[in-house]
């Protein structure tokens, strides 16, 4: 283990398809969610915090240029569109509806595989980050989710490393309690008086949040 991958979220309605992209990013280290439609995709959207999703266009109950506006509407998370061979115009209006990227059917894993480290590339360039972060013997690769502090790696919860790519990407500037709620917990109706959720990264000054 060599630290924290992505969350991606899998939107395939076909299981065979599904279990092949959960076998292919759960070897590259990655974690998964899946949703089988679109109503669960929105709902995973809600209820989780992916760093990127992977979906299919031909979902049983929503169209997905559809589905890739409703996605737009909760979160700026880059989203790769897969798509069958030939489907031009498909694709195209995909990625006018917010799509970052397309990957044909059938791929290769290794094809999949940089897609996906270009949408997350991507995304950290909207964030105005970095790819990697060095402070003293400490080195965050934020790309590959993979923290060193000198020669060691650094073994990370989830949670842990959301928190410490925060305070990565947002070096040198003051972050609130909340903010660190809202973008880690994504809890966006958390009272300050109720935030008893401290790590050992954050200290919070009273009256911050
Ligand atoms: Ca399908």
């Amino acid at each position: 283990m060599t630290g924290d991958a992505a969350t991606i979220l899998i939107v395939e309605d076909e299981p065979p398809i599904r279990r092949l992209l959960r076998a292919t990013l759960v070897a590259h280290d990655h974690r998964t969610l899946e949703a089988a439609t679109g109503a669960e995709a929105l709902s995973a959207m809600r209820h989780h915090r992916p760093d990127l999703v992977l979906l299919d266009l031909g979902l049983p109950d929503i169209d997905g240029q559809a589905l890739i506006g409703r996605i737009r509407e909760l979160s700026p998370v880059p989203i790769v569109v897969l798509s069958s061979r030939g489907d031009e115009a498909a694709k195209v209006a995909a990625l006018d509806a917010g799509a970052d990227d397309y990957v044909t059917k059938p791929f290769g894993a290794d094809e999949l595989m940089a897609r996906l480290r270009a949408a997350l590339r991507h995304r950290l360039a909207q964030q105005g980050a970095e790819r990697t972060f060095a402070s003293g013997d400490l080195n965050v690769d934020l790309v590959r989710r993979l923290v060193r502090r000198g020669p060691e790696d650094v073994r990370l919860s989830p949670k842990e490393y959301d928190i410490l790519e925060q305070l990565v990407i947002h070096a040198g500037k003051v972050l609130t309690h909340k903010h660190l709620l809202r973008e880690v917990w994504r809890d966006e109706s958390v009272e300050c008086a109720s935030s008893a959720r401290r790590s050992r990264w954050t200290h919070p000054r009273r009256g911050t949040c």
